[in-house]
């Protein structure tokens, strides 16, 4: 039995009919485990994706339709070399076996292992990987010898050793700091690759397998049942708050709520009405230009070079007090619900929330079957992911829930965010086609500049976009009935945002993310307060890093201003005598290189970190931001500079307050260090 390990022989001298049994099981089987493999990981990135037996069965269908294919052929192409070299085809199929299933895994792994937060969860796809590699094998073991296949214990060694890899890659990449701890865990590998070998050639028996498919499949079992978010405290005596709601609209931009009045001036009635009833500042922008670092402001009150949480893997720290954590520590039920990928809970968005719904991104990941059927059923494949109305809906059901305790609602409708694709009664001119604008694929050729659409097609798009906000403003008109329904709108604190605005090539650019441009930094910031008929307009330049502070204020729950990035704006309305314009910052850009802006006496400073250079705006004169005035007023930069330089030292002491590491990258980053060395940085 172990004489094709042991001793290489002649392929001639198998018999055909028997090494092509071991090839054709060998084959099937690693399809069966690559498709296995690759839904799995899928389910566990994805698994609003696939919540029903058919959603799990068919995407693993078609997924081993589509390998045992490509392995078939690959295999046959080995068996071939392996006869033209005279090399045994057992070891040939073994390679090639391991090559597979390596690929269908390193993706999953690549993909899932994104996030750092996902460490977790990628140990729990490994393991349950490796299950099934092992499950597999011993099918394809049993197969194998039924068919009288020489050699079938190769089919042994093939899920040890693929374990093994895998193991090893999962350790290096997650587990692992530091090039001495990664040579010790390649030497770990190798032993255990070793020991793969001996344990096949020795006692790869099925009741081995199956005991070793056990362990893991146990293991991977208790895994999945622990759950990462640690447990909430039993909530603080009940006592008369007012209930508090957070209403954020995703890529709202202020002039289209705000005004000035004109053409591009949305008709939204249930906001208007809303801030209406508000104090509104129509000077608010947003901390960052994308989503998750100015939400992570907003619901933290800290800046975002202080929370760290700027890009696409980054989690918001757990040793955060957000705004929910707060609320919740203070008696109140929360919830938070609503749709953005950045917002998933793997990013420690649900951190003080009861209940936390903001489903997974909008794909079915990597899973190779379900991608194969959506492109040939969509049908079948539909939407995933809760409309605006939907999420409307749940927050009226939710409302009705919790009428009865004090309760923290954070609502963030996605749209208008792209697509733009508002339901034909909202828009002004339905018969315009195609209704829809936006693919993923395609918003990255219009950012790259490789799709320049014309003066009618802007136009479109703008009308597109105008049509999401109208639908967006219906919805949100349900939910404050569902409020004033339930005499609840008049003690309610209710606090309307957004996260950042949009271009529309103002500067030649389309959507958001890479700029600090105002068209995406401004937003519309309002509170309407608690029983009190406070309602004013105020003109001055305020951030977004203010909400936490001033809802915690308007609530009379103490916080501690040291520990945060921006100060209550309630003296505005209190006592604004005493209310004080403060420099404005904004960090954390997404796309083409990090930028920092600082807006300060009426101008803006944008600061591009890779080349130095820096744009200069008089916000007065020119408020469209269309001609720099930075070679005109060294003087406004140099203080520009100052400020952010100052900034950049107050950010990194309040992480040392918090006790968070200093984030990679914020220390020393090339162009503010030079402006240190040419003495820009300032006492302030
Ligand atoms: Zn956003």
């Amino acid at each position: 039995m172990h004489a094709c390990l042991a001793e290489p022989r002649p392929t001639t001298r198998m018999s055909s009919r028997s090494e092509r049994a071991l090839l054709l099981w060998t084959a099937l089987s690693s399809a069966l485990t690559a498709a296995g493999l690759n839904l799995a990981t899928s389910v566990l990135d994805h698994p609003r994706a696939f919540d029903s037996w058919p959603a799990l069965g068919l995407p693993l269908a078609a997924g081993y339709a589509l390998l045992a294919a490509i392995s078939l052929i690959v295999f046959g192409v080995t068996a071939a070399l392996g006869r033209w070299r005279g090399r045994d085809a057992g070891w040939l199929a073994a390679a090639t076996y391991v090559a597979l299933v390596l690929a269908a895994a390193l993706a999953p792994l690549i993909e899932v292992g994104m996030r750092e937060a996902s460490a977790e969860r990628a140990g729990v796809v490994l393991v349950c990987a490796t299950g099934f590699v092992v499950s597999a094998a011993l099918a394809a073991h049993a197969f194998a010898r039924a068919a009288g296949a020489a050699g079938s214990d190769v089919l042994a060694l093939l899920p040890l050793a693929s374990a093994s890899i895998l193991g090893t890659l999962w350790l290096i990449e997650y587990r692992s700091e530091g090039p001495g701890a990664r040579a010790l865990v390649l030497l770990a590998g190798a032993a255990a690759l070793a020991a793969s070998v001996w344990v096949a050639r020795r006692c790869a028996t099925p009741r081995v397998l199956a005991a070793l498919s056990a362990l893991v499949l146990g293991y991977a079992g208790l895994d999945a049942l622990h759950d990462p978010r640690p447990a909430l405290a039993p909530l603080a005596a009940a006592w008369d708050r007012p209930p508090v709601v957070l209403i954020t609209v995703d890529t709202l931009r202020a002039d289209r709520v705000l005004g000035p009045d004109g053409p591009r001036r949305v008709p939204t009635p249930a906001i208007d009405g809303l801030l209406a009833d508000s104090v509104v500042f129509s000077e608010a922008r947003a901390a960052a230009p994308w989503t998750k670092p100015s939400l992570a402001t907003l619901l933290t009150g800290l800046a975002p070079l202080v929370h760290g949480t700027t890009n696409r893997r980054a989690r918001l720290p757990r040793e955060i007090d957000t705004l929910a954590e707060r609320l919740r520590a203070a008696g109140y039920r929360t919830g938070g619900l609503g749709l953005n990928a950045h917002l998933e809970p793997a990013f420690g968005f649900d951190q003080g929330f009861d209940a936390y719904a903001f489903p997974a991104r909008p794909d079915y990941g990597i899973a190779l079957g379900a991608r194969v059927l959506e492109r040939l059923v969509p049908a079948r494949f539909p939407e995933l992911f809760p409309s605006t109305a939907a999420i409307a809906g749940a927050a009226v059901d939710w409302i009705d829930d919790h009428a009865q305790e004090p309760f923290f609602l954070w609502v963030h409708v996605l749209d208008p965010h792209w697509p733009y694709e508002p339901p034909a009664e909202w828009l002004a001119h339905p018969e315009l086609e195609p209704r829809r604008w936006g693919e993923p694929a395609m918003v990255t050729s219009v950012q790259a500049g490789n799709v320049k659409p014309g003066q009618a097609e802007r136009e479109r798009v703008a009308e597109l976009y105008a049509g999401e906000i109208r639908y967006v403003d219906a919805e949100l008109a349900r939910v404050l009935a569902a409020l004033r329904e339930r005499g609840l709108y008049e003690r309610a604190l209710i606090v309307f945002a957004s996260d950042h605005g949009e271009e529309f090539w103002e500067h030649g650019r389309y959507e958001h993310g890479h700029t600090l441009y105002d068209e995406v930094l401004r937003v519309p910031l309002a509170f309407k307060l608690s029983g009190a008929e406070v309602r004013t307009r105020v003109d001055a330049p305020v951030s977004t890093a203010a909400l936490m502070p001033t809802v915690l204020d308007l609530l009379g729950l103490p916080f501690d201003e040291q520990q945060l990035s921006s100060r209550s704006l309630a003296p505005w309305w209190r006592a604004p005598d005493e209310a004080r314009v403060e420099p404005l910052f904004a960090a954390g850009t997404y796309y083409f290189g990090e930028k920092r802006g600082v807006v300060f006496d009426g101008k803006k400073l944008v600061l591009e970190l890779d080349t130095g250079r820096s744009e200069l705006y008089d916000l007065t004169r020119d408020p469209r931001e269309l001609s720099s005035i930075a070679a005109a007023a060294p003087e406004a930069v140099r203080r520009g500079l100052q400020l952010l330089c100052a900034w950049q030292d107050a950010c990194a002491e309040l992480r040392g307050r918090l006790g968070l590491a200093v984030a990679e990258g914020e220390t020393g980053s090339e162009a503010l260090r030079a402006m240190r060395a040419l003495g820009y940085a300032g006492t302030e």
